[in-house]
C-alpha cells in the first residue's frame, strides 16, 4: 500500500514512527494509502530545517519571492487537473467542487503576489526638526499552519502563501484524511525556486501539533479546524508566547424573509446546504424560515433534493459525494434518528446511504427545536434544518444567541431589511442574498464567537498582517552645526 511521505528540505522522505494513519477512498469504503505519524523528533526536523532556510528566504529580494509566487500561480494552474483530480480521490468531493476549492485558492496566490506593495511601510518626514519616523513590516521566522480535511488544497494555501512572500519559512501539518494534495503543493514550490526548507510538511496527528505548539523556534501559528481542537491549540500557542489564529467550527443560518423569491431562496438553500456535502464551514445548517414563507420553501427545498444526483467522483455527473469517514457517516445519520422535528426527506433512505462508500443523501428536516442536538450541534454533512419563526426579531436572535459566529446569509426583496440585518447581526461574514459570502482574497476571512480564537483574521490584509511584525524607525542624520546634550524627554514641538 502507498506511503504519503513527509517533505523536507526539498524533498519526500519516509515516515519512521510505524505509526500509520489509514487514508480511505470515501467512495468505496476501502483504505487507499496511509501516512506514517511524525514523531516529536521529525517534527523538530521540519522545524530545523524552516529555521536554518530562514536567514536566506528573508533576505531575498520582494521583487524575487513575488516572482516564486507568480511562477507558483502559474504552475498550479497548469496542474488544476491534477490536484482537482488528487483532491475527489481522497475527499470525496466531485472534480468540478474541487477545481472550485482551487479556484478560491489561487486567488490567495495572486493576492500574495502583490506583497511588495503590502508591504510598504508608512514614512514621515520631519516628524521632529530633522527627524524622519518610518515604519518597516518585517517576516516572523518560522510559522506554523494545521488545516482540516475539509478544503485540502484551499485552506493550506489561505495560509502559505501569504507567509511565505512575506519572508517567513513555513511547516504545514495537513490533515491526516486526505493528504497527498499537500506534497504535491510542496513539489510545485520547489519547481517554482522555492529554496529547499522554506516550506516542509510533516504528516500525523497531535503529536506533531503538539510538539509545534511547544517549539520554541516557531513563532506563529495558523490553525483551521473544529471548535474544541482550535480553542486548544489557540490556549496552549499563545501559553507559550506565539502568535496564533485558529478558526473554528460553524452553525449557519440562512434567514428567508417573507418577500424572499421561494425559487432562489430554495436553490441557494440546497446549494449552500448540500454542496461538498455539507462539509463546508461556510456550508448553511438551518433555514429560519420567517413567516408565510415556510410551507412553500420547505416544499420547494424537498422538491430540489430529489434531483440531487449522488455518487463518486469519478461519476462526472453526480453532484453530490461521500463523507468523509464511515464514523462521520453514521454520525450525520444519527441526528436523522433522533430528531424530534419531522423528517421530510430522509436521506438514509437513498440507494447510495446502504452501499460500501460513505454516503448519506441529502435530508431536510423541517420544525427543527432550537432544544435539540440537530440545532445545536455543528453537522457537517448533508442534513439541513428548517426553525420557523414568525418575525424577524426571533430569526435575527436566533443567529445572534448561537455559539457560533462564522458565516450568515439574509435573503430578501427589501433593501432596507438586508442593511438592518447587516447592522444588527453578531457573525462574522454575512450574504445579502449571497448563501456563501466567503470573502475574495483581498478581504479577510473569519468568523466571531467560538469559530475564531485570535485577534486576526486568515488571509488578505490580516494575513499579511498577521505573518509580519512592525518596527518604528525614528532617524536622525547630525549636522554637527546643532548638535548638543539635552537631557530633556524628546521633545517633536
Ligand atoms: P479537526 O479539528 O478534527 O482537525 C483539524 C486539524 O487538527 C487536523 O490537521 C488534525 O490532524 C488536527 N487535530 C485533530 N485532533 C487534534 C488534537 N487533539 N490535537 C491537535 N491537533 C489535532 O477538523 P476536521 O474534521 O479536519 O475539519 C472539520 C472542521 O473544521 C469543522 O469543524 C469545520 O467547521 C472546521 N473548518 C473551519 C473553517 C473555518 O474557516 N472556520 C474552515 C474549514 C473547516
Amino acid at each position: 500500500m502507498r506511503e504519503i511521505k513527509h517533505w523536507l528540505d526539498g524533498a519526500a522522505i519516509e515516515g519512521t514512527s510505524g505509526r500509520q494513519l489509514p487514508v480511505w477512498d470515501p467512495a468505496t469504503g476501502e483504505q487507499q494509502a496511509y501516512v506514517v505519524a511524525a514523531t516529536k523528533e521529525e517534527t523538530d526536523r521540519a522545524v530545523a530545517s524552516a529555521l536554518k532556510a530562514f536567514p536566506a528566504w528573508r533576505a531575498a529580494s520582494l521583487s524575487r519571492r513575488a516572482e516564486v509566487m507568480f511562477r507558483f500561480r502559474e504552475l498550479v494552474d497548469a496542474n488544476r487537473k491534477e490536484i482537482a483530480s488528487l483532491v475527489s480521490k481522497e475527499h470525496g468531493k466531485t472534480e468540478a467542487d474541487a477545481g472550485g476549492e482551487l479556484a478560491r485558492g489561487l486567488e490567495n496566490i495572486e493576492f500574495a503576489t502583490g506583497a511588495p506593495h503590502l508591504l510598504k511601510g508608512g514614512y514621515s518626514e520631519q516628524a521632529s526638526t530633522g527627524v524622519d519616523v518610518y515604519s518597516i513590516r518585517q517576516p516572523l521566522g518560522v510559522v506554523a499552519g494545521i488545516t482540516p480535511f475539509n478544503f485540502p488544497a484551499m485552506v493550506p494555501m489561505w495560509m502559505f502563501a501569504n507567509a511565505l512572500v512575506c519572508g517567513n519559512t513555513f511547516v504545514l501539518k495537513p490533515s491526516e484524511k486526505d493528504p497527498s494534495v499537500s506534497l504535491l503543493l510542496a513539489d510545485l514550490l520547489r519547481q517554482a525556486g522555492l529554496p529547499d526548507g522554506v516550506f516542509n510538511v510533516v504528516q500525523g496527528d497531535r503529536v506533531a501539533v503538539e510538539t509545534l505548539l511547544s517549539h520554541p523556534d516557531v513563532q506563529a501559528l495558523s490553525f483551521v479546524g473544529s471548535t474544541p481542537i482550535a480553542k486548544a491549540v489557540y490556549e496552549a500557542g499563545t501559553k507559550a508566547g506565539k502568535r496564533v489564529q485558529a478558526l473554528g467550527g460553524a452553525k449557519n443560518h440562512m434567514v428567508v424573509l417573507p418577500d424572499a423569491d421561494v425559487n432562489a431562496a430554495a436553490d441557494a438553500a440546497v446549494s449552500a446546504g448540500y454542496g461538498s456535502a455539507g462539509e463546508r464551514c461556510m456550508a448553511i445548517s438551518v433555514v429560519v424560515a420567517v413567516g408565510a414563507i415556510a410551507d412553500p420553501l420547505v416544499a420547494a427545498i424537498s422538491e430540489r433534493i430529489g434531483r440531487i444526483a449522488v455518487g463518486p467522483a469519478s461519476d462526472p455527473s453526480a453532484e453530490m459525494g461521500p463523507l468523509i469517514t464511515r464514523e462521520h457517516r453514521d454520525k450525520v445519520a444519527g441526528y436523522l434518528q433522533n430528531t424530534e422535528g419531522e423528517v421530510v426527506v430522509d436521506g438514509r433512505d437513498a440507494p447510495v446511504s446502504s452501499g460500501p462508500g460513505f454516503f448519506l443523501g441529502a435530508s431536510l428536516v423541517d420544525k427543527v427545536s432550537t432544544g435539540e442536538a440537530l440545532y445545536k450541534d455543528e453537522i457537517f454533512g448533508p442534513v439541513l434544518s428548517v426553525v420557523r419563526t414568525d418575525t424577524y426579531d426571533e430569526a435575527l436572535k436566533l443567529v445572534n444567541d448561537n455559539e457560533y459566529g462564522n458565516g450568515t446569509a439574509i435573503f430578501t426583496r427589501d433593501g432596507g431589511a438586508a442593511r438592518q440585518f447587516q447592522y444588527d447581526v453578531v457573525c462574522g461574514m454575512v450574504g445579502v442574498n449571497v448563501p456563501v459570502p466567503v470573502p475574495v482574497a483581498y478581504y479577510s476571512f473569519g468568523g466571531w464567537k467560538s469559530s475564531l480564537f485570535g485577534d486576526l483574521h486568515m488571509y488578505g490584509p490580516e494575513g499579511i498582517q498577521f505573518y509580519t511584525r512592525s518596527k518604528v524607525v525614528t532617524s536622525r542624520w547630525p549636522d554637527p552645526a546643532t548638535s548638543e546634550v539635552d537631557l530633556g524627554f524628546p521633545k517633536v514641538r
